[in-house]
């Protein structure tokens, strides 16, 4: 995957840009003067503020594409609700996409707080284990809690899973577009391993 943001074009000649599938700097220019009278994103992405998954280069988008929302553990509080209504109301945007991804250090936080309580985390950290909390505690009373690996790979869905399901019923605005088949929240898992991104959840059935 190129990313298409660095000034590497700067560099070499536009051929070479092109050839790469990298944008030049006046193929920039011009995007970024488009886009001064107004902005259309296609999807908002929920998505977590680890450093790896950077959405616009996972999702290999460009300016105006995609309303990004990025936050530890991809939870959702007021405020990330808040901002998918305002893509949505403002800009038109009809798909939001919870983007987690494996190996989740939120979730993974989590799991460890659950194991073993400790007093001392920050109330601000201890907000986002707290909004992370009820979609995976069920699961350390399974068979999974003998298998580290695994009960963080259902974590990180369950995490996902319910960040997607409180947007969908979060908002009076939101269900109502929902209702009208005019957004669509769906689910999905990036793998830090091989660079995929799977969508898992909330998906339309094919007809
Ligand atoms: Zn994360």
């Amino acid at each position: 995957m190129h990313n298409r943001h660095s000034n590497a074009c700067a560099k070499v000649t536009d051929a070479s840009c092109q050839e790469h599938g990298v944008w030049t700097l006046s193929q920039i220019k011009t995007r970024r003067d488009e886009l001064i009278g107004g902005q259309a994103p296609f999807a908002a992405i929920l998505g977590c503020s680890d450093s790896r998954v950077p959405v616009e280069i996972v999702f290999d988008q460009h300016l105006g594409d995609l309303f990004v929302i990025r936050v530890a553990g991809n939870v959702v509080a007021s405020s990330q609700i808040g901002s998918v209504e305002f893509a949505a109301e403002l800009f038109g945007t009809r798909l939001v996409v919870v983007l987690g991804h494996s190996m989740c250090g939120a979730v993974l936080a989590t799991l460890e707080q659950l194991e073993r309580p400790t007093e001392s985390r920050s109330p601000n950290l201890r907000s986002i284990v707290d909004r992370i909390r009820p979609s995976v505690e069920t699961l350390m009373e399974t068979e999974l809690r003998q298998n580290p690996d695994a009960l963080l790979r259902h974590a990180v869905r369950a995490n996902i899973r319910a960040s997607a399901n409180h947007l969908r019923v979060g908002s009076q605005l939101l269900e109502h577009l929902i209702r009208k088949d005019e957004l669509l929240v769906v689910g999905a898992e990036y793998s830090l391993e091989t660079g995929a991104v799977e969508f898992f959840e909330g998906l339309p059935a094919r007809g």
